[in-house]
């Protein structure tokens, strides 16, 4: 079975966001569980956490479907070693609001080089990060999400997701998160059936289905292999649909979170409705 919904807004409180979810129609979402564009943030309260808790199961969605996307100033690879315990201490917090929450999962963008190591050297240091948070923490995966490569962002090959679970220690605990917008912008294609097939395969030989945790529906306004991460509503980019009806009735996408990040939320509900209505299309 396929779990779809959005990355919602979590403003308010936590609780707030499976509420919102509900709303689209979604029986999965991501959300930020502190605000992404800050290193402080006040802990989670534990009526907020009862909150959540509760509104999660009045709207029967299951935890495991609930995959949240850590701070976008976390870089685990960074060069520098005091910028990167800074990381390795907000990365440790977001995987303990998870574990506080009841959620299994935690989408984070690998980390980049910043132009100052090389990129074998920035993967070791990702892995370690992650093996230093894992230690420190219990039940929720560590779920790795390819980017598009813009800049110095690691993750912009299926080699590059390998090369670290390689390096992390407890497997069980790490996990991918494919989003389609950043495969297509770095230069894996996925317009044509073929494409699609193609560039999957890849993925399973590199990386392995086993490890696939979530994916990112999103349509892309940057042109293939742009490495330019730019996305679009799914009917509207340049991937067009047949990768969404592709995906949608393939049983290896079966029973993880799949979330919009698609640019007007206020069609959120139309593109999870069609994104249904695919799977049911022969
Ligand atoms: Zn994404
Ligand atoms: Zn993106």
């Amino acid at each position: 079975m396929k779990y779809i919904g959005a990355h919602v807004s979590a403003s308010g409180g936590v609780e707030n966001a499976p509420l919102n979810a509900d709303q689209i129609g979604a029986d999965a979402f991501a959300l930020f569980t502190k605000n992404q564009r800050r290193w402080a943030s006040n802990p989670l309260s534990s009526a907020s956490i009862d909150a959540f808790r509760a509104n999660l199961a009045a709207v029967n969605i299951q935890p495991q479907h609930v995959l949240p996307h850590d701070s976008y100033l976390i870089n685990l690879g960074h060069p520098d070693s005091e910028a990167r315990q800074k990381s390795r201490d907000a990365f440790l917090d977001e995987l303990q609001r998870c574990q506080q929450l009841g959620l299994t999962l935690l989408n984070f963008h690998p980390g980049s080089h910043l132009r100052k190591i090389d990129e074998d050297v920035c993967l070791s240091l990702i892995a370690e990060s992650i093996n230093w948070a894992l230690e420190r923490t219990q039940g929720v995966t560590a779920v790795i999400e390819n980017t598009a490569g813009q800049g110095s962002n690691m993750g912009y090959r299926f080699e590059h997701l390998a090369a670290i679970i390689d390096q992390v220690e407890d497997k069980s605990r790490i996990g991918v998160c494919i989003d389609t917008c950043h495969t297509f912008a770095s230069g894996y294609d996925l317009r044509t059936i073929a494409d699609c097939e193609a560039t999957f395969a890849a993925f399973d030989g590199i990386v392995g289905f086993s490890y696939l945790r979530g994916m990112h529906l999103n349509g892309s306004k940057a042109a293939f292999a742009s490495r330019v991460d730019r996305h679009h509503s799914l009917e509207d980019g340049l991937l067009g649909m047949d990768l969404f009806r592709f995906i949608m009735n393939d049983d290896r996408f079966d029973n993880i979170p799949m979330v919009l990040e698609t640019i007007n939320s206020d069609i959120w509900p139309l593109e999870i409705a069609l994104l249904r209505e695919l799977a049911t299309t022969p």
